[in-house]
């Protein structure tokens, strides 16, 4: 069968697969339902492409909640440094940003897909676009064919499934292979949004009150049901028609999800700390130097620019403050009042938009049934995974498509490995 390698996607894990597995000896066919390639990868980071990031493999590894523990194996083949080599050995340079993300120095994903085909036509991939694949075909061992949607057959050494997960579906994502895995004999973990904006029906998100307003270096908090923090992210967070989103929003999501099903709630709790750096009692005292400062200043005026203004205001009418009065007519149990509501503003979360909204898809295929150093099949010979269609997903920030390269990579090179030996 001439060391063939069939590679099912084209996102960022199916092409760097293609491109290892080449290298590493393989005749490759690369087939994607899509008439391009790489449109996730288009659409990521906001269309800049946030190809890695630049942490330490501890750090790296701890802002992959979703299995961040089973990619020790795959970084040691492939990891975040290799991808920065991979990209500027092929002439991308590369930019660090803010918490270590990296992108293309001209803010161009589409730079990024392009450098990716260019190598993959330089190593005689076959690539087979608007190839929709039906399912995978094995043996007792092994899998040994592909049948496409078109009825065609295509037979292989080894076949790499890279077909994502299931979210933003027009980019071709719609979880196709999971029924194939589970052919194969394997567990698919249950599948959720995950970094997704979180809905809320709290009164004041229903009449839009915050609507837009972003807050910015904020903690935002997951409360469990006996009042304990089950998860705090920092960063920046925007109000919006139905809900929260924003980066520190995105990355508590996941925990949303899991503490609504965990402790069987309609509701779950969520703070808010616009004053990460201060605790309660220095904000309060902080208030009462304000006061003393300024006493006949009215409260509304005495605290402008304290926190965002539509924050203010609707602080104020939280709290039923009539905030023209002057500010030493203000008890020190109101100025603790507004303290505690700057340091933990708590809302009730009841949701997320859905898995086809969400940015990832948590869930997928058990990585206890995978090899990580070679992403082979536990259950079958030759069959391969790599990318979000595992059970690994990570903050946004460059960690998914960090795991897809480093998966993928370590795929393909185990894959044309495989085959070479034949
Ligand atoms: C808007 C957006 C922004 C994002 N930003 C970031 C970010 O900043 N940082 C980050 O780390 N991650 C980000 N992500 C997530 C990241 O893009 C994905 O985790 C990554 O693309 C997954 O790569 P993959 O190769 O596993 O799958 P995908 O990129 O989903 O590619 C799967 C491919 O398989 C093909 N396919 C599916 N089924 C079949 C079939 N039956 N037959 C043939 N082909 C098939 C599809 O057409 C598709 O081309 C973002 C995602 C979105 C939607």
């Amino acid at each position: 069968m001439n060391k063939h390698v069939i590679v099912i996607g084209g996102g960022p894990a199916g092409l760097m697969a293609s491109i290892a597995a080449a290298e590493h000896g393989a005749n490759v066919t690369l087939l994607d339902k899509g008439n391009k390639l790489g449109r996730k990868l288009a659409i990521s980071g906001g269309g800049r492409c946030n190809v890695t990031n630049r942490m330490d493999l501890q750090e790296l590894i701890a802002h992959i909640p979703g299995n961040g523990r089973f990619m020790h194996s795959p970084f040691s083949v492939f990891n975040n440094e290799d991808i920065i080599t991979f990209f500027e050995g092929l002439g991308i340079e590369l930019k660090e940003e803010d918490r270590g993300r990296m992108f293309p120095v001209n803010d161009k994903a589409t730079t990024v897909v392009s450098t990716l085909l260019n190598r993959v036509h330089a190593l005689n991939v076959n690539i087979r676009t608007n190839t929709g694949v039906k399912s995978l075909q094995f043996n007792e061992e092994k899998v040994h064919s592909v049948q496409l949607q078109n009825g065609e057959t295509l037979e292989a050494d080894a076949v790499i499934v890279a077909t994502g997960g299931k979210s933003v579906p027009h980019t071709g994502s719609t979880g196709d292979a999971y029924p194939w895995a589970e052919e194969a004999g394997h567990t698919i973990t249950e599948l959720y949004p995950t970094e997704v904006p979180i809905t809320s029906n709290e009164r004041f998100i229903k009449q839009k009150q915050l609507q837009g307003l972003s807050l910015r270096d904020i903690h935002l908090s997951v409360i469990n049901p006996k009042g304990k923090v089950i998860k705090t992210h920092d960063g920046d967070m925007i109000f919006t028609h139905f809900g929260i989103s924003g980066p520190a929003a995105l990355r508590c999501s996941q925990y949303v999800v899991k503490a609504l099903k965990k402790f069987s709630v309609k509701t779950i709790e969520m703070q808010i700390d616009l004053f990460p750096a201060t605790n309660k009692e220095m904000l309060f005292q902080n208030l009462v130097k304000r006061v003393k400062e300024e006493p006949k200043k009215s409260l509304k005026n005495l605290l402008k620019g304290f926190v965002p203004e539509r924050f203010l205001l609707f602080m104020f009418e939280q709290l039923d403050l009539d905030s023209t009065q002057a500010a030493n007519t203000f008890s020190h149990d109101r100025l603790r009042e507004i303290a505690g509501f700057c340091k933990a503003f708590s809302f009730k979360a009841n949701g997320t938009l859905s898995i086809e909204k969400a940015f990832v898809t948590g869930g997928g295929v058990s990585v206890k049934e995978v090899e990580p150093k070679t992403m082979q099949s536990k259950k079958k010979q030759g069959l391969f995974f790599c990318g979000e269609v595992l059970d690994i997903h990570g903050y946004t920030g460059g960690y998914n498509i960090t795991c897809a390269f480093s998966t993928g990579y370590t795929a393909g090179k185990a894959a044309g490995e495989l085959v070479s030996s034949l």
